[in-house]
């Protein structure tokens, strides 16, 4: 039985004390919810530290948006995975598709970049998803299918079993565009990544990772989203800045 995960990708967005208000208001507004969704807040770096003073002792895991391949030296700008779990970050986003496009990150940086963090103890919350014109001309399982090979390419299935790593499936259309993809088509994308997991390890292996849902997630469609089979939890932007619509997230997984 996979335990549901559910991430707030704050991007740009927070500073240091805006981070220990949004962590406080997060904290208030679960209560004592004890339903199993496990809880993760992704910071920029600057928040981290705050964030993570904030939610000691609270159920929320501290996550992080993205990380250098590198473990230390002339990388100017850069920060390290031993940087990170210094800071009591457990999870870190890699390959979301503002760092593919923006910021030229190919499946082999990222490839590297899962390396580096499952070395250093991080778990990855590894980012796949087609454009709109990809979905448009029917390669998105093409693409998407690329993208877990070489993201992946090297992880072990022992390491699946044991939970380091998480995939986010996250159509680049539905991101910060309000369009969400259906639950069918989701689930069908959901199912797609378990089989090339399972075909590059095992079916058990396969069968342990979390697989996020990314993409306008919010309180209306949520609950039906993560009622589909294949989906574990949801990846979530927007919504995730406001207590209130995360908890609510968080809420429709229980
Ligand atoms: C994201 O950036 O990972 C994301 C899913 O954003 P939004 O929820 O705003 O679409």
């Amino acid at each position: 039985m996979r335990k549901k995960i559910v991430a707030g990708n704050w991007k740009m967005n927070k500073s240091a004390a805006e981070a220990r208000e949004l962590v406080a208001a997060i904290n208030a507004e679960l209560g004592d919810c004890e339903c199993p969704v496990e809880v993760v807040v992704c910071p920029p770096f600057t928040a981290i530290e705050s964030a993570g003073t904030a939610l000691a002792g609270s159920r929320i895991a501290l996550g992080a948006q993205n990380m250098s391949e590198r473990s230390a030296g002339a990388f100017t700008g850069e920060v390290s995975a031993s940087m990170l779990t210094s800071l009591g970050v457990k999870y870190v986003i890699l390959g979301h598709s503002e760092r593919r496009t923006l910021y030229g990150e190919t499946d082999a940086i990222v490839n590297a970049k899962v390396r580096a963090a499952i070395n250093a103890g991080l778990n990855p919350i590894v980012c796949v998803g087609e454009t709109l014109q990809e979905r448009e001309t029917g390669a998105m399982d093409d693409v998407v299918t690329r993208q877990v090979q070489q993201s992946l390419a090297g992880v072990t299935g022992d390491e699946l079993k044991a939970g380091k790593v998480v995939v986010a499936y996250e159509p680049v259309w539905a991101i910060g565009t309000g369009k969400t993809a259906s639950k069918e088509q989701a689930q069908e994308m959901h199912a797609l990544v378990r089989r090339v997991l399972a075909e590059m390890t095992s079916g058990i292996a396969a069968a342990a990772v979390r697989i996020q849902y990314g993409g306008s997630m919010k309180p209306e469609n949520a609950a039906e989203l993560l009622a589909m089979p294949d989906i574990d939890g949801g990846l979530i932007g927007g919504a995730a800045l406001q207590a209130d619509s995360f908890v609510a997230i968080i809420k429709a997984g229980c």
